[in-house]
């Protein structure tokens, strides 16, 4: 059976040889999915310049404005994409994990799609559990494999797909460790896939920070930032957020790891709550909404709100205090970021001086060739 194909249109190819994973809808010439029609979303085609180069593999999906997804390089392989060529790409993923997991961590992002060659496809492991996200119909192909890798090589007991399936056993309420802390995680109804595994670099920093202050962990979730902080000596934390199950969670996760009585739970609107706190209070905020752009056409309204919450924080924060404030708007680029803040510190009149950049921990790798998986930015600020 011929191959389905993908032809750019003239001069369009230059993304593709600077291995850029996506082709949107208007560099498409024509598409032959050879008859498979509907039934071939997500299935892998081979993609041509308009003069008939092959450039590249990737699944094709007619619903999205991307409409395929890049996942090889150069000659189509003689082999085809077969299971031994997927099953190399696996086990790429976990070994970039293996080598840079830090000791006592057993939460952490396994796949994490076209930063891994493995577009559409998130796996993320909680010890014992695992979590699979399809983004992108073609990754539904890579599933069987996954589990098989999951349970062969990792010992994976319960796997559960975000459609609400779990493929394998059953667990909802997971725990596992990083660096040493447990915590729980809810990964049914919880955000993401439970937790935010992409914040454990930053946890290990504002650990560092911590000692002797008094921290407000601003969009705390279930507390991961508030546990970090009082293993790191913290004199007094509070978690501010909106869901009464993620601050529930927050008080186990505490509890879990000690320093109950050095911690509290506030149920509130946090743009609210910032303006309430007496100032002169808090020598340690974080800062980490959900993302406030989730499409290009919302960055001018995201950009007010990450300015008015900052604003806030600085004109609140002690003298010598740290602000750790945090995107993770994928369409609110570093720059914008840190004009932002440029915005919202000029505003407080305060003296701010940037020590830090952040980003998202090395199981969330960026694709050299895909900046826009780089989604979470952060600054460590001092305010005086
Ligand atoms: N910092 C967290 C992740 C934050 S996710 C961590 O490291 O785990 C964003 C959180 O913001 C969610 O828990 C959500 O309930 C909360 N949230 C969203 N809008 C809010 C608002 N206006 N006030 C308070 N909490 C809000």
């Amino acid at each position: 059976m011929s191959i389905p194909t993908l032809t750019l249109k003239k001069d369009r190819e230059r993304s593709v040889l600077h291995r850029h994973p996506w082709i949107f809808s208007g560099g498409i010439e024509r598409v032959d999915l050879q008859g498979h029609g509907r039934s071939s979303q997500g299935q892998i085609v081979q993609v041509r310049s308009a003069t008939g180069t092959t450039l590249a593999a990737g699944f094709y999906d007619a619903d999205s404005q991307i409409r395929c997804r890049l996942f090889h390089f150069g000659d189509w392989p003689a082999e085809g994409f077969d299971d031994a060529f997927w099953r190399a790409r696996l086990e790429q993923a976990h070994g970039l994990r293996r080598d840079l997991l830090p000791p006592q961590t057993t939460g952490f992002r396994l796949i994490h799609s076209e930063s891994d060659g493995l577009p559409g496809l998130i796996c993320d492991v909680y010890d014992r559990t695992a979590v699979v996200q399809i983004q992108h119909p073609g990754a539904r192909h890579l599933i069987e494999m996954l589990v098989d890798y999951l349970r062969d090589v990792l010992a994976v007991e319960h796997i559960r797909l975000d459609t609400g399936e779990w493929l394998h056993g059953h667990n909802p309420s997971v725990e596992f460790k990083e660096r040493g802390m447990r915590f729980r995680a809810d990964v049914v109804e919880g955000q993401k896939t439970g937790f935010y595994l992409d914040q454990r670099d930053n946890r290990r920093l504002v650990e560092e920070r911590s000692a002797g202050r008094h921290v407000l962990n601003v969009f705390s979730y279930t507390g991961g930032f508030s546990v970090a902080a009082l293993r790191g000596g913290a004199a007094r934390v509070d978690s501010v957020d909106l869901s009464v199950p993620a601050l529930a969670l927050a008080e186990t996760n505490v509890a879990l790891n000690g320093g109950a009585e050095l911690h509290r739970t506030i149920k509130a609107d946090c743009f609210e709550h910032l303006r309430q706190i007496d100032g002169d209070t808090f020598d340690l905020i974080v800062l980490d909404p959900p993302a406030f752009a989730k499409n290009r056409a919302s960055v001018d309204r995201a950009a007010r709100g990450y300015k008015d919450i900052n604003l806030q924080a600085m004109k609140k924060i002690r003298r010598g205090g740290l602000l750790f404030s945090f995107s993770c708007s994928q369409h609110v680029s570093t720059d914008l970021f840190r004009k932002i803040l440029f915005g919202a510190a000029a505003d407080s009149g305060r003296d701010v001086k940037i020590l830090d950049y952040l980003t998202q921990a090395a199981d969330h790798p960026i694709n050299i060739y895909h900046p826009e998986g780089e989604y979470l930015k952060g600054l460590l600020l001092r305010v005086d």
